[in-house]
């Protein structure tokens, strides 16, 4: 078949839940065309294992341009490269963000979009191991549940935090998002849980959804302004498959710019740099790129159990057999939020702590036990952008992300080592709490913090607001995510986010897939 109702471009995060819903009316074709491959592998199912997957075939591994605020570093970005998308890949962390992420967005002109309209769809989507509440679903798709083996460290992290300040809050995704405590993670008894177990397995059944994997999409076919389907190729073959009705593009924060570019849509003169025709000239698509820096600190501790020794055999025997212990661990076990900048509604940093080394996405290691704290700032505010590098759809895309562009963002990042240095000096650590390692005694100074946070920073993994939601002059898709000057064509994903949202951004993409199969519905 060569023609579908629906082609959903990308099975991550937010494509898998798209696919995945709109072919609940069987009286629609669905295609769902992934680049990758299979999410079934153990690097994908062990929580703990996900860092194993950085720079294999299930990453698309990109690096940005030297980034001018970072001493001109170049920082690997993951992205996942399978069913599931990055869901596939992540530390799990089940964060939706502030109520003021929504309500800003609505405000700015994002119609439908406010906190009170968003909170039914992360409630449908949702099978909280809490059972049903105001915030919270208990039969959707997605598990959501409590760390099955939480670890000792990161309980005492938690009473650290308590001590040095933070209240104790049991639920992020509830009334309050400041405070300290333990993550719920996007897991299913101890294993990860992805869109594609939530969403695709249970309608892959369906004999009108068909998920077309090892292809990529190469371009949106563009006639008389009109998306009429996609060029893919598969195996070294290509191919056009013709959309009757739409085709959304859920590629990714990176990719799915890229995908616009390579149609025809993005700044003209850039397209034409690189040979492209340009079917609408908006110099929004690839630019606001936002994202969510990041500074790892770590500790010597005399504590036991740490995840130092977790790759032991007896521990993937355990996880194997009981889905318990070391491995099920997402890392990123426990931490919270807080103000570093009082005056703004949301907290702007967020804390992830380990019950174990974690440095350079996990590359570096260290084979004593240890503890880290994770700087993840969900308040930043500067911006970057994703252009092509070539015409070529294989080639990887230029991103530049502009990291500490603000100096508003190094402030609150100066701020939260201190905090953070204050959290591991406080009573439920000081005894266990050995030689701070990263940034290391020495580095006191506010000059010398600042040369470190340069040295040092990577992120959190967010990249989102590539084809955020806007007029024709600020967006690149309107409220129900059309892309401005193109029929037939959306998108959801992360890229949509019309700022990014203060907390880590899978779950919100979820949302933006939810989101888009009712506005499609109801478009019939
Ligand atoms: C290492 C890591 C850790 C993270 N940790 C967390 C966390 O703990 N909690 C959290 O909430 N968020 C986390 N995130 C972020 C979160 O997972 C992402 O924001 C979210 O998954 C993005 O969803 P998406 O649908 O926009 O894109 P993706 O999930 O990346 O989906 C895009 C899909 O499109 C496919 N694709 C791309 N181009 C093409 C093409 N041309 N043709 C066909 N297919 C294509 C890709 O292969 C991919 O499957 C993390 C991300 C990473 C990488």
């Amino acid at each position: 078949m060569s023609t579908y109702d629906y082609i959903v471009v990308g099975a991550g995060s937010a494509g898998a839940v798209l696919a995945g819903r709109l072919s609940e009316d069987p009286s629609v074709t669905v295609l769902l065309v992934e680049a990758g491959g299979s999410h079934r592998n153990l690097k994908v199912r062990v929580p703990a294992a996900f860092p194993t997957q950085f720079k294999t075939d299930l990453d698309w591994e990109y690096y940005t341009e030297p980034e001018p605020h970072l001493d001109g570093r170049s920082i690997y970005h993951p992205r996942g490269k399978m069913l599931g998308g990055c869901s596939s890949m992540n530390a799990m962390i089940y964060i939706r963000g502030n109520r003021a992420d929504f309500d800003g967005w609505a405000k700015a002109g994002a119609t439908g979009w406010s906190y009170d309209e968003v909170l039914p769809l992360f409630r449908r989507s949702e099978a909280n191991s809490r059972g049903e509440s105001t915030y919270h679903g208990s039969t959707g798709p997605l598990h959501i549940q409590e760390q099955r083996s939480p670890n000792d460290v990161s309980r005492r992290i938690v009473e650290a935090m308590v001590a040095a300040g933070f209240d104790r809050n049991d639920d992020f995704n509830g009334a309050e998002q400041v405070g300290a405590g333990f993550y719920q993670v996007t897991h299913k008894r101890g294993k990860r849980w992805t869109t594609a177990d939530g969403y695709l397995a249970p309608a892959r059944r369906r004999a009108n959804l068909t998920v077309m994997t090892q292809a990529q999409v190469l371009r949106v076919r563009i006639t008389d302004g009109r998306a009429v389907g996609i060029e893919v190729e598969r195996k070294g073959k290509q191919q056009f498959v013709q959309a009757a009705r739409e085709v959304v593009l859920s590629a990714g924060a990176l990719n799915t710019p890229q995908l616009l570019m390579l149609s025809g849509v993005g700044p003209a003169d850039h397209l034409s740099e690189h040979g492209i025709a340009t079917v609408v000239d908006n110099a929004n698509v690839g630019s606001h790129l936002m994202d969510h820096p990041l500074v790892l600190l770590n500790w010597d501790t005399t504590a036991k159990g740490t995840l130092a020794g977790a790759q032991n055999p007896l521990h993937l025997l355990n996880f194997l057999a009981r889905r318990r212990g070391l491995l099920t661990s997402n890392v990123g076990e426990a931490g919270g939020f807080f103000h570093t900048r009082p005056d703004e509604e949301a907290p702007d940093v967020q804390v992830i702590a380990a019950p174990g080394f974690f440095k350079n996405h996990g590359f570096d290691t260290y084979d004593k036990p240890a503890f880290s704290m994770a700087l993840s700032l969900v308040g930043s505010k500067s911006r970057g952008q994703v252009r092509l590098n070539s015409s070529d759809p294989r080639a990887k895309v230029a991103t530049t992300f502009n990291y500490l562009a603000e100096q508003a963002d190094l402030d609150s990042l100066v701020a939260g080592v201190e905090r953070a240095r204050a959290i591991a000096a406080a009573a439920p650590l000081h005894g266990v709490t050995g030689a701070e390692l990263n940034p290391g005694a020495e580095v006191r100074t506010r000059a010398q913090v600042e040369d470190w946070i340069r040295a040092e920073l990577q992120h959190t993994y967010h990249p989102a607001c590539t084809a955020r939601i806007g007029t024709e002059q600020d967006g690149v898709v309107d409220p129900e995510l059309r892309v401005h000057g193109v029929e037939g064509l959306r998108v959801a994903d992360a890229s949509v986010f019309p700022t990014i949202t203060h907390g880590n951004t899978h779950a919100p993409t979820v949302l933006v897939g939810e989101k888009a199969a009712d506005l499609i519905r109801t478009t019939k």
